[in-house]
């Protein structure tokens, strides 16, 4: 096409930035060298595409990049429509003066979920408690290659937050409550990435470790507003901070080469004495600039969280230059990228943001422009299409499902079920794609009533009982027959940030029910679900109780004594048939807790480094079962 023609002729003639067999370091001189401080600013800015239904704004702005926030998809929302939709943009940035491509951001968390026949893994969490860094980095690559198929470049991800405390409505996207099984986890990037050198393949993206740093760490009561923890403050001691909030990022960064780090929303307080002056993360010049740039050598680029800068003391060009001045190289201005321009033109000719950081923003991202290729490659190299939801693809995420199962709980051997089992299957969980995916599925928030490739849990275990007589009865009322298993699937509905609140008369919008408002999460099972355990446990010869939830939930004990098998299955994703696998030995229940299960929400925030602290089930439990 035209772009790429023109591209290679001026290679032989033109620029030396266009000249591939340079290095990247002179590329990125040369054409620093030719960009006016408009087309830098431009670079520096990131816009969501629902904003720009008209795609010139990014020739006229010199738009650095747009992102599809969560559920932000296309119309068409197929492995076409995606690649249509990033090449119009990318149409648009060629069209620049330097023809500088577009970078394209989503998240695709686990798996490129947003897209529609996606393969959709188990959410963090799950894949933690596999123990697998192997299998992660194997997903991570999976994910990689469906979202660049698709146009994107660049993925928000991995989350590398160390969760503790449970009412956080992002446990889930934490692969575990210890900073040493994050930090195996931190492989993520280099399946994401790839080896050095391989970010310009049409399997690979760019990554992304977040929250930087402490999202996982923030007091109960903190946040703002529905949210009393997510986004919060956290109050910590700097040893307890480096070893809790940093340590992850050593690997990610160091070992694996991550291109881009997004700082968190919430902020740190050193003072450990109660909230004394805290600084939101997006403004810590200490930490993004001095630990991450400086101390540590990260010479990728730093993309604020979705307006973050909006939270920031002072007006709007104060929020805007002391974001920029403490490291943030891009800004995430979803909707006031106009806005942004403005401020950060304005603070940099009244010498308020000096021209080195500019320069030094823009060096960064343009270096991850022609790492990943893009000058060569602008437009959406195709070829992994088909790949995209394959047998080969859906058949990791099952081994991964099977591997995140955590047996807690196991009297008279209850599991594994025999295939000639007579089985009775209830539970508000049971037959619903949409719950055991959780949030950052097809919309934002995720939903109970998303329909998508994949298998319930219900189907699994239909496909894997030799038995036609199944009963299934989501709220128990059929009546439970005296020899039959009962299995029982409760637990959680989607939810994708914010959240926490226990039991108060708190509500929170849900986006994926039209804006209509429902009840914030405590940790309890709800009503019905108790009720169904109650029935099927006390009417059926034996019941396996499986929970599908971002984090543990609260058994009462009388429940729990009645309670024959119980499972955490966590957010398994599109493929359901990895849980019956384990539940019929045709693989071994392996599953170990990536985060205690405390007795009680009294218990959170959890401090494992408190000898009085008494979960139900310790981080690391999690019992084995023969095979069948
Ligand atoms: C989340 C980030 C995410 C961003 C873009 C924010 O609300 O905190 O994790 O990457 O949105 O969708």
């Amino acid at each position: 096409n035209a772009a790429t023609t023109s591209t290679a002729d001026a290679a032989r003639s033109g620029p030396a930035y266009l000249d591939p067999r340079l290095p990247t370091r002179k590329r990125v001189a040369d054409l620093l060298s030719r960009m006016t401080l408009a087309e830098k600013i431009g670079q520096m800015t990131q816009a969501e595409r629902a904003n720009l239904s008209d795609p010139t704004v990014v020739t006229e702005l010199g738009l650095g990049s747009v992102l599809s926030g969560g559920g932000s998809v296309p119309e068409d929302n197929t492995p076409e429509g995606w690649a249509d939709m990033v090449d119009t943009f990318q149409d648009a940035a060629l069209q620049t003066r330097l023809e500088i491509p577009v970078l394209y951001g989503v998240d695709a968390v686990h798996g490129h979920a947003n897209l529609y026949g996606a393969t959709v893994f188990p959410h963090n969490i799950g894949l933690g408690a596999t123990r697998d860094p192997k299998l992660v980095e194997k997903i991570a690559h999976i994910t990689a290659e469906e979202t660049r198929a698709t146009g994107p470049q660049w993925n928000f991800a991995p989350c590398l937050c160390v969760a503790r405390d449970d009412r956080w409505g992002r446990t889930y996207e934490s692969f575990g409550e210890s900073p040493k099984l994050v930090a195996r986890m931190a492989v993520g990037v280099r399946g994401l990435q790839g080896r050095e050198g391989q970010l310009d393949r049409a399997d690979r993206v760019l990554a992304t470790p977040k929250h930087y740093a402490g999202d996982g760490l923030t007091q109960y009561g903190t946040g703002s507003g529905d949210y009393p923890i997510d986004q919060g403050i956290a109050i910590v001691s700097r040893r307890e901070f480096a070893e809790l909030a940093l340590s992850p990022y050593l690997p990610a960064l160091q070992k694996y080469g991550a291109g881009s780090v997004m700082p968190s929303f919430s902020s740190v307080d050193w003072t450990n004495d109660g909230v004394g002056n805290p600084t939101k993360m997006t403004a810590h010049r200490g930490l993004l600039t001095g630990q991450l740039k400086r101390r540590w050598g990260f010479d990728g680029f730093v993309i604020s969280d979705w307006e973050a800068i909006h939270q920031l003391p002072g007006d709007w060009n104060t929020q805007v230059r002391t974001a920029v001045n403490a490291g943030i190289d891009m800004a995430m201005e979803p909707a006031s990228f106009r806005e942004f321009i403005t401020a950060l033109t304005e603070e940099v000719e009244a010498g308020r943001v000096p021209m080195a950081r500019i320069n030094d923003a823009v060096r960064r991202i343009l270096t991850a422009k022609f790492e990943l290729g893009l000058f060569e490659q602008p437009y959406t190299d195709r070829r992994h299409a088909d790949d995209i939801g394959s047998a080969q693809h859906r058949k990791v995420a099952r081994t991964a499902v099977a591997k995140s199962q955590v047996l807690l709980k196991n009297r008279g051997s209850a599991l594994p079920l025999r295939k000639n089992q007579r089985l009775y299957v209830a539970g508000s969980n049971a037959d619903n794609l949409g719950n055991q995916a959780g949030g950052w599925t097809l919309t934002w928030q995720g939903g109970s009533y998303h329909e998508f490739p994949g298998t319930t849990i219900l189907e699994g275990i239909e496909d894997a009982s030799r038995r036609d007589d199944i009963v299934v009865s989501e709220d128990a009322s059929e009546p439970v027959p005296r020899n039959a298993t009962g299995v029982v699937v409760v637990g959680e509905t989607p939810y994708a940030e914010g959240f926490g609140d226990v039991g108060g008369p708190q509500w929170a919008w849900d986006p994926g029910d039209n804006g209509v408002p429902r009840p914030v999460k405590d940790m309890k099972l709800s009503e019905a679900d108790q009720q169904a355990v109650e029935t099927v446990c006390s009417g059926a010869a034996q019941c396996v109780v499986i929970v599908i939830s971002g984090r543990p939930l609260e058994i009462q004990p009388a429940l729990l004594r009645q309670i024959d098998g119980l499972v955490a299955g966590w957010l398994p994703g599109s493929e359901g048939a990895g849980v019956a696998d384990v539940l019929f030995g045709t693989k071994r229940f392996t599953g170990k807790l990536s985060v205690s299960w405390p007795r009680s929400v009294e218990q959170e925030p959890i401090n494992v480094g408190d000898a009085d602290y008494d979960p139900l089930y310790p981080y690391g439990f999690g019992l084995r079962t023969r095979g069948r």
